[in-house]
């Protein structure tokens, strides 16, 4: 799950690290209103939206009057902000962070994640802050320092000063920079994050060392401990096929392509979608129903299929073990027949029960193409969509 920066930041400041002056709005004048709350000379305007890039994109800008902080805000609140972590119609914005404006002398880039080879916490920093960390790490790798943080001791500060050092922090600024870096792996641990990450961290031309940006994406798994961090969610960001999905226990995931895929398991999901891709096809989503696929989380995840305006055939792939074929194919036709569906629909299905479902398919007058294996239903939902086009 992601927060916004201005939710971020708040976080972070009650761990220690030093973050702008800011605040939230919502209108134009709530924008003006916290920037005379601030106090000048210098303000920045920020968009608040679910993804990074947003200065390239222009949605960060420089304020030095009350009138600029009115212009700006009224140019970014409403706009669709395209940047490179957004789709290409880019991110409708609806929230702003107005902050008092720092004085840059160098950007620098810290972030904590979950590393799943070392099975760690891993730091990473870089002197090439403010840009695009993955540029860096395609083309000057060597400008990025990583180190394992140890459960037990968490991150010392021998290991933060190092990272600091190796990154440029002068001798002077080590304490600040440290403090920062130990508050930022701290709320890290003790929110279960996936990525903490301050990009940039400035050192400003009075000394000090700052989080000029906030990313934290926290791990799903565990948010039944944070309800807090929960009520921080905006919903306005995330896609709305998926939280329809969410709401009926329905592991859902939309993609690109033009092939609906509703299968029972991720491991069986993923095998579908890779097999789907062998036959040149792309999936149009994932779509685990899980182990209880009931008719009615059948008929909602076919409706939320739908709704995708791609899907062009359907591939219902399941295998009955706890949950019969036949329980199943009765789901798929009540939900083929309420949904009225108009795309080809190939359905392959294996284990309990397996010769009952495949007869109420075959009874039902529905436009069902039948198929045995993976590879031949794979074949089948290729060739349906291509024929559909
Ligand atoms: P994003 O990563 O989405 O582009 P940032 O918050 O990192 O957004 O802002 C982009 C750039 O804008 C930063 O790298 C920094 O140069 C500048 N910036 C952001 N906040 C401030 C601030 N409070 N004062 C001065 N410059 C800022
Ligand atoms: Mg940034």
């Amino acid at each position: 799950m992601k927060i916004h920066e201005y939710q971020g930041k708040e976080i972070l400041r009650k761990y220690g690290v030093t973050v702008p002056r800011g605040i939230p709005a919502f209108t134009v004048d709530e924008a003006v209103k916290a920037a005379e709350t601030l106090g000048g000379p210098v303000w920045v305007v920020k968009a608040q939206i679910h993804a990074g890039g947003r200065g390239k994109g222009g949605g960060v800008k420089v304020a030095k009057s009350m009138e600029q902080v009115r212009e700006y805000a009224d140019a970014i609140l409403g706009m669709q902000l395209i940047t490179h972590q957004t789709s290409a119609e880019g991110q409708k914005v609806r929230r702003l962070l107005i902050e008092e404006g720092a004085d840059i002398k160098k950007e620098l880039y810290v972030a904590f994640v979950t590393d799943r080879v070392s099975q760690k916490v891993v730091a990473m920093a870089s002197s090439e802050g403010g840009m695009d960390i993955e540029e860096v790490a395609a083309h000057t790798p060597e400008k990025i320092h990583k180190l394992v943080v140890e459960p037990s001791t968490g991150l010392t500060d021998a290991q933060a000063d190092e990272l600091s050092t190796k990154i440029g922090v002068p001798a002077e600024l080590l304490e600040q920079a440290r403090v920062n870096l130990k508050g930022l792996y701290q709320a890290f641990w003790d929110t279960d994050c996936s990525l903490a990450e301050i990009n940039p961290m400035v050192l400003t031309g009075d000394g000090k060392v700052i989080a000029l940006d906030a990313k934290i994406n926290f791990d799903p798994n565990a948010l039944f401990r944070h309800p807090d961090i929960v009520a921080l969610r905006d919903l306005d960001e995330e896609d709305p096929a998926e939280i329809e999905a969410s709401k009926f226990d329905l592991a859902y995931i939309q993609l690109d392509g033009n092939i609906g895929c509703l299968v029972n398991g991720a491991g069986l999901a993923m095998a579908t979608m890779d097999t789907i891709k062998l036959y040149n096809g792309e999936p149009a989503n994932f779509l685990d129903v899980g182990g209880g696929a009931t008719t009615e989380k059948v008929t909602e995840a076919f409706k939320i299929m739908l709704k995708n305006p791609k899907v062009e055939a359907i591939l219902v792939n399941i295998f009955g073990g706890i949950m019969r074929c036949d329980v199943i194919a009765e789901g798929v036709i009540t939900a083929a027949k309420a949904v009225g569906l108009k795309v080809p629909l190939v359905v392959r299905m294996k284990g309990t029960n397996e010769e009952l479902g495949k007869k109420l398919l075959a009874d039902s007058g529905l436009p069902i193409i039948a198929a045995d294996t993976m590879a031949q239903a794979a074949e089948k939902v290729v060739a349906a969509a291509a024929a559909a086009k």
